[in-house]
């Protein structure tokens, strides 16, 4: 099969949501495995169940449906406020939702009544980068207005960091937040059971800090890639190669190394410099910006990425390589997400031979994950568009 795929080694979430699991936990902090990169696949949702997450979530309802229509039971937190009009499939496949604004806790306690239950909030709290949430002045208000609203009951606290403006997460805004739930409670004389801290750039911290108040940490990227989103370094003890994307070589000749002819702009802007070296390899790959972020691929040892255009990656290799031969990629996070999200690349799943990741003393070392997962998994090669089709056809 040569086409473009995303290998996936479902194992390697299992480890990396077990041990995340086991390090929070001794601090008091649930995980809430967030499956958006992966544009909720249930395999990787099963895998960060049997892994050990409290929950799921997910930025986008879709996602959500696709979780609940493969007949996962965990509870699913909807990650961005949905619109209005969106209340009635909210309440019908999330338990919880993170909201900002009175018009959507309206249409959701409107939403929850006409199917006779009670939808949870967690009332996101803007702590300084700038993305969703309420100012910290006007979340008492906001709160004791849930809080007398019908079919709806406010699970708690949330914020969002270091994901546009790249504010760090510290001990002052968490500390803050923990004071704004402590607060709430004191005034309106309820619980919230829900303080969610974050995403995984909180995970520097809720390994330094005292936890506070915050019981939940929303984790995506540190499951699924091993690394800290603030650094992008490896976390010890976790694997960083759970997705793999294979690419087909479709052309490798010899070629300059320097354009030919007046240049321009090219379809991508202004072209990467070009310095004179010869003859070399020139191979490309069949995939394209429309499929992935050339910028975040590593490419295999020996090989570099020189361009990307729409449809072809432009490589250099040490040696001519013959159509169809496959080459593997690491990925980051930009270059996952687009690859999960493009029609033209299929997701396989792969069972490897584990040698655990380098242990350091940060993270408890535990037995060899259970690929219980892969044993009930076939390994389907279906692309994402005609799944999502399925899916379609299934709802009606
Ligand atoms: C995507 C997202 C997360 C998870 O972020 P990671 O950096 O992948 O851990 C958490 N919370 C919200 C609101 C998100 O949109």
């Amino acid at each position: 099969m040569t086409c473009p795929r995303v290998e996936i080694d479902l194992a390697k979430i299992e480890h990396n949501a077990h041990q995340l699991v086991t390090l929070l936990s001794g601090r008091g902090i649930d995980v809430t495995g967030v499956t958006k990169a992966t544009l909720g696949s249930p395999e990787v949702a099963m895998a960060m169940i049997a892994g050990g997450v409290a929950r799921l979530g997910d930025s986008r309802i879709d996602n959500l449906e696709a979780l609940r229509d493969a007949g996962i039971q965990a509870p699913l937190t909807l990650l961005r406020s949905p619109t209005p009009d969106q209340a009635d499939r909210t309440v019908a496949c999330a338990s919880v939702s993170q909201v900002s604004e009175l018009e959507v806790v309206k249409a959701l306690s409107a939403a929850a009544g006409r199917r006779g239950v009670t939808h949870g909030l967690v009332l996101m709290v803007e702590l300084g980068d700038l993305r969703e949430g309420v100012l910290p002045g006007d979340v008492l208000d906001l709160a004791r207005r849930i809080s007398r609203t019908p079919h709806v009951t406010l699970a708690g606290l949330g914020t969002n960091l270091a994901c546009r403006a790249g504010v760090v997460p510290s001990t002052d805004n968490m500390g803050e937040l923990s004071m704004l739930a402590t607060l709430l409670e004191g005034e309106l004389g309820l619980h919230l059971p829900i303080v969610s801290g974050g995403n995984s750039a909180n995970l520097a911290w809720a390994i330094a800090a005292p936890a506070g108040r915050i019981n939940d940490l929303r984790l995506g990227e540190s499951i699924l890639l091993g690394c800290d989103p603030l650094t992008r370094m490896p976390l010890s003890s976790l694997y960083t190669d759970a997705f793999t994307l294979v690419v087909p070589v479709i052309e490798s000749l010899a070629k300059p190394t320097v354009p030919r002819g007046a240049t321009g702009e090219a379809a991508f802007g202004v072209p990467m410099p070009m310095r004179e070296r010869g003859t070399i390899v020139q191979t490309i790959a069949a995939i394209g910006r429309q499929d992935v972020d050339p910028e975040g691929l590593t490419p295999p040892g020996g090989v570099s990425v020189l361009a990307a255009s729409s449809d072809h990656l432009v490589l250099e290799t040490p040696h001519r390589l013959a159509p169809g031969v496959e080459l593997r990629f690491g990925l980051d996070y930009s270059a996952l997400l687009r690859a999960m999200t493009s029609p033209f690349v299929v997701t396989t799943f792969a069972a490897t031979k584990h040698h655990p990741p380098s242990l350091s003393p940060s993270l408890p070392p535990i037995a060899n994950p259970t690929p219980a997962i892969l044993r009930s998994l076939s390994s389907p090669l279906t692309p994402r568009s005609a799944r999502r089709h399925q899916r379609a056809y299934a709802e009606d």
